[in-house]
């Protein structure tokens, strides 16, 4: 089959598995190119094929020789329909790991149920004994409570005003304004209860009363807090209202584990082009202004480098580590630097569909986006015929 990419709104219906491929072993190298990390050993990552759990699994396994297990919403290839594109990571990340003589097992499913939970325990009993780290880097749309039932759907909209600000449809390169109406109690209750912390609570739990993790586990889950171009419908948003919960998760979970010499963090990392982030109003054209800036300082980082520097420069140290006053692990420091924010507040106010390719780095957004499903990979043959029936090696 002969894969070429198809749009529907913002999303990519196809993925390219040789693509997907090629992106995993570039990660992996840049990882194997760096100092060895003295961190994990046995490491569940829940979202764990792209973004950056997948960044996380690929540092853990290949940077500190852990053994994995990743958890994740994953399809195969069916008749026409090609695989997702995290199911091809996963494939590649597995085939990698095995080839370095790492354990690494998918659980594919839905993360927040309680079989999930309990297949993904009964996994680490038989195959792990316990695990020392567990990340949690879910990014989804919805969750169905796993007692009640009750569908919960997550928007991204401003609390009490409207908002209105600039943003580009990055296929087009047409800048334009939209505006968003502010979020209904129940619209704000129920993105608490997707992207929240109840979930990660609910693993933790799970995990140390089926003793599945080490007395000194770390487990770390993420946020993004960003320029105050974006608070209005981020941080000071729905979704900044979930991370708000999520930070507070961190604490009680903290409180939980430091008895024993556990610990629990929010690592507050870098705006990055993910299939979750292209979904987000203003936030692509955000992104767009901050690569071209962090590109010319040098600077730019993506999710791979973001989590190297997690685990080697803030997870894995000697002694303390250091947070800001929330108790957040703060990696994106590089996007946050004065100068930087400076440079890009100065452009939005120019920003316009005549100049945004010259202001702003849309090409390099465009392009990262489509790598995001193995497309416009360099020396990738797209007119060759591929298979598009991947096994994932360990797939329980
Ligand atoms: P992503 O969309 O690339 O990855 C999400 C992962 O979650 C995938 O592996 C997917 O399979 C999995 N997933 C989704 N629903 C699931 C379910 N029901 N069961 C099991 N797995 C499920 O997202 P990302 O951008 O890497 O986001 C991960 C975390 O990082 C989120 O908490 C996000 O808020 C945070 N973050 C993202 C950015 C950014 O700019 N992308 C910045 C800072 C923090």
């Amino acid at each position: 089959m002969i894969i070429q990419p198809k749009t529907r709104g913002f999303i990519c219906t196809t993925a390219h598995p040789v693509g997907c491929e090629k992106q995993v072993e570039t990660q992996i190298s840049y990882v194997k190119q760096q100092p060895a990390v003295n961190g994990p050993k046995n490491v569940l990552v829940v979202g764990a094929s792209t973004g950056y759990g997948l960044a996380s699994r690929i540092v853990a396994a290949f940077g500190s020789r852990a053994n994995t297990i990743g958890v994740y919403f994953d399809k195969g290839a069916e008749g026409v329909r090609t695989a997702s594109a995290g199911w091809y990571n996963s494939a590649a990340f597995e085939a990698a790991a095995a080839k370095e003589g790492l354990k690494s097992f998918s659980i594919v499913g839905d993360a927040f149920s309680d079989e999930i939970k309990n297949k993904t325990i009964d996994l680490i009993k038989t195959e792990l004994g316990k695990v020392d780290l567990i990340v949690y880097s879910v990014a989804s749309p919805r969750r169905v409570h796993p007692k009640t039932g009750e569908v919960f759907s997550s928007v991204i909209k401003p609390l009490h005003e409207v908002y209105t600000n600039k943003t580009v449809n990055f296929h087009t390169g047409e800048v334009s304004e939209a505006t968003i109406e502010p979020a209904t109690e129940d619209e704000l209750r129920q993105t608490i209860a997707v992207m929240g912390g109840e979930d990660w609570k609910m693993w933790i739990d799970a995990l140390q009363e089926a003793d599945a993790i080490t007395e000194d586990a770390t487990t770390v889950a993420y946020s993004y807090i960003g320029p105050e171009i974006t608070h209005a419908v981020y941080h000071d948003g729905t979704i900044g209202a979930a991370k708000n919960d999520l930070q507070q998760t961190a604490d009680v979970l903290h409180e939980q584990l430091k008895q024993n010499g556990g610990r629990a963090f929010i690592s507050v990392n870098k705006a990055l082009v993910t299939q979750s982030s292209s979904a987000i109003p203003v936030v692509p054209l955000y992104i767009s202004a901050l690569y071209k800036e962090m590109k010319e300082a040098g600077t730019h980082e993506g999710c791979i480098e973001q989590m190297y520097r997690l685990f080697s420069e803030r997870l894995y140290i000697e002694g303390e580590i250091p947070v800001d006053d929330k108790r957040q692990i703060r990696i994106d420091d590089l996007e946050m630097r004065p100068e930087i924010q400076a440079a890009v507040s100065k452009v939005w106010e120019q920003l316009n569909t005549e100049n945004v390719y010259e202001l702003t780095d849309l090409e390099g957004y465009r392009k990262e986006f489509f790598g995001l499903f193995g497309f416009n990979v360099e020396d990738i043959d797209y007119e060759a015929d591929v298979d598009p029936n991947v096994n994932i090696t360990n797939l329980k």
